[in-house]
């Protein structure tokens, strides 16, 4: 069996980066590290979004490192212009990416290696990267009756435009920015929309600066380090105002209700008794990190994450997750590939540290917000 020094699992932003620097730390491609990706065409999940998320609406994107943001048509689909992109970045910089590959599962196979295993073979690697993102775990929340709804339920990730609820009644759960983007998008086009959140959604007119960038990083850096589920900074930053959000909510089309408690087969149904009839319910709840191929390595904490310092899972450091937590955006998932490129080269080169003792947890308090941590400064995001 071929034994690798790293592989990465996942070629989006975060895979692209770490292969990246790897490259340029001097590993070879194909013969030290390879990139193991499941979707079928070069663009991680960005080829999976709607078509109505065009170019001009993501202008919150960085580039990939070393390269520049591709001068593209702003209507285009970003799935059509960012996979172009990073197919021809991923030629440019000769990095060794082979797909489809689904990772399956990733097993400590003695003597300091470790085994991916996946549907097109098996691997020993010394080190991994995990940059698999979330969009393969769109988020459903549980409510009573759910069952029962005679109309749609769909998800952000099944989502392919406004088209087809011409005329329909959607409700849009949800408090992130993809919940906004659905309602601007459905305005016009469904006969109503009903937008209802958990929490009342916080706008912010000014643009995000720095320093509240940084804050909400190191929000979210906090609880990975301490072993708890990243969670959503959308709360904490407030949803970034457009000129398309203040004229919709000047028509009340971002006036929000509190979340239901029930669902009818005719639709949602408060406490109070009040139902709201709708054809579909679109939930923008958001991701979770797609990681159940790391579950044979035990790297969850009693707080249900992973316990991170830096790019390194505490409980085996020979893993990296990167886009994972407060790296979950472009600038982020960039600067976690250069850091676990270098967390990499030290582990190869046979430098330790000593290992964290895991400190007690607190007890987990109830469910975290749905939303992944999305970067805040697009309307797209
Ligand atoms: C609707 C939406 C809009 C957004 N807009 C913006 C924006 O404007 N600006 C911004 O900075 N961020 C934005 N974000 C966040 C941004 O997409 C991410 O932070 C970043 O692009 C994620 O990169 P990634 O490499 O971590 O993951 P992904 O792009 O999800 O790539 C992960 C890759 O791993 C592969 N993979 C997953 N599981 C496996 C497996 N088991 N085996 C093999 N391969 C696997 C996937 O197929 C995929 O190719 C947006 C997110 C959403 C949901």
């Amino acid at each position: 069996m071929n034994e690798l020094a790293v592989t990465v699992v996942g070629a989006g932003q975060a895979g692209l980066s770490a292969a990246y620097h790897l490259r340029r730390a001097g590993l070879a491609p194909w013969a030290d590290y390879q990139v193991l990706d499941h979707a079928p065409a070069p663009g991680g999940a960005w080829q999976f979004r709607w078509p109505t998320l065009t170019y001009g609406r993501v202008h919150g994107m960085f580039p990939l490192p070393g390269s520049e943001l591709p001068d593209a048509d702003p209507l285009r689909p970003s799935a059509e212009v960012v996979g172009e992109y990073f197919a021809r970045y991923e030629r440019e910089h000769g990095l060794p990416v082979r797909r489809p590959v689904a990772v399956h599962a990733v097993r400590e196979a003695g003597g300091g290696l470790l085994r991916v295993e996946s549907d097109a073979g098996a691997w020993l690697t010394r080190t991994l990267v995990n940059a698999t993102g979330t969009w393969r775990r769109p988020f459903w929340p549980r409510v009573t009756g759910q069952e029962s709804f005679a109309g749609r339920q769909l998800h952000t990730a099944d989502y392919s435009g406004p088209e087809e609820f011409r005329g329909r009644r959607v409700v849009v759960v949800g408090g992130g920015t993809s919940a906004v983007q659905h309602l601007l998008e459905l305005d016009g086009v469904a006969a109503r929309t009903l937008w209802v959140t958990r929490r009342v959604p916080r706008f912010r007119a000014e643009p995000f600066d720095r320093e509240q960038g940084r804050a909400a990083v190191a929000m979210v850096a906090e609880r990975v380090e301490r072993g708890l589920p990243p969670q959503s900074v959308v709360s904490v930053t407030g949803l970034p105002m457009s000129e398309a959000m203040r004229d919709a909510r000047r028509r009340g089309v971002l006036d929000r209700r509190p979340m239901f408690e029930r669902m009818a087969p005719e639709g949602v149904r408060w406490a109070d008794g009040e139902l709201f009839e709708a054809d579909v319910v679109l939930w923008a709840t958001g991701f979770r990190p797609a990681i159940d191929h790391l579950a044979p390595l035990r790297l969850r904490e009693t707080g249900g994450g992973i316990r991170m310092d830096g790019t390194a899972a505490v409980r085996d450091r020979r893993i990296q997750l990167v886009g994972y937590g407060p790296s979950a955006s472009t600038i982020g998932a960039n600067r976690a590939g250069r850091a676990a490129a270098r967390e990499v080269r030290r582990l190869l080169a046979g430098e330790t540290r000593p290992a964290a003792e895991p400190e007690p947890l607190p007890e987990r308090t109830g469910d975290h917000s749905p939303e992944q941590l999305k970067v805040p400064q697009t309307a797209a995001s």
